[in-house]
């Protein structure tokens, strides 16, 4: 049974980058959605041996191996979606570190050449994702950082790319609609006052350790 991240923070505790109304919404209704439909489809499948890790990064890197067309769909969106959300909830924070320091910081000015620079790259991916989608920030193989951006509810590994998303933007409209309306970039611009760097650092840490 996959386990949703529970919220350490109220739904209005967002306010006013992210609305109550949608994040209840998104959490207790999107979020939910995704983690069920996965748990359900995830019981007409065998993908683990009794050895091996049964967790979802190793479920979405084996969606080839499910032969059903419409069960693989069903895990890889049900199953990228509880994924993608688990870590969008757990990078926002009302107490949030706006800035990174330490060795991500570091990496993120010899990659991107600032803080700004970053922000800008995730920013134009996520708006220009057409219709649904994500724009991320993931550690490759080697331990560089990149910038790119899913539709649907895909993500770098889904994508079979190897790389470890550790900052994801949820572009759907159900993350900004209520508030923003039509106007993707401005949510963009706004959500950067509620991504914790903190929470940033330490998936950055796991994933090139
Ligand atoms: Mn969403």
């Amino acid at each position: 049974m996959f386990e949703q991240y529970k919220l350490p923070y109220a739904y209005d505790a967002l306010e006013p980058v992210i609305d109550a109304l949608t994040m209840e919404t998104h959490y207790s209704k999107h979020h939910v959605a995704y983690t069920n439909a996965l748990n359900a489809a995830m019981e007409q499948v065998d993908l683990f041996k009794e050895d091996e890790c049964p967790c979802i990064r190793c479920t979405l890197k084996k969606l080839d191996s499910i032969e059903d067309e419409a069960l693989r769909n069903t895990i890889r969106n049900n199953g990228g979606g509880f994924f993608n959300h688990n870590l969008y909830f757990s990078i926002l924070s009302p107490e949030a570190k706006t800035a990174p320091t330490g060795a991500l910081a570091e990496k993120i000015d010899a990659t991107f050449g600032s803080l700004d620079a970053l922000k800008e790259a995730l920013n134009k991916a996520g708006a220009t994702r057409f219709g649904s989608g994500w724009a991320w920030l993931s550690v490759t193989k080697e331990g560089d950082l990149v910038v790119s951006s899913s539709p649907n509810q895909d993500n770098p590994i889904i994508e079979g790319t190897g790389n470890l998303p550790i900052l994801g933007i949820d572009v759907w409209e159900h993350a900004y609609y209520l508030k923003y309306k039509n106007l993707r970039p401005k949510y963009l611009e706004e959500i950067w006052k509620v991504i914790d760097w903190a929470a940033v650092e330490k998936n950055y840490e796991d994933a090139v350790k």
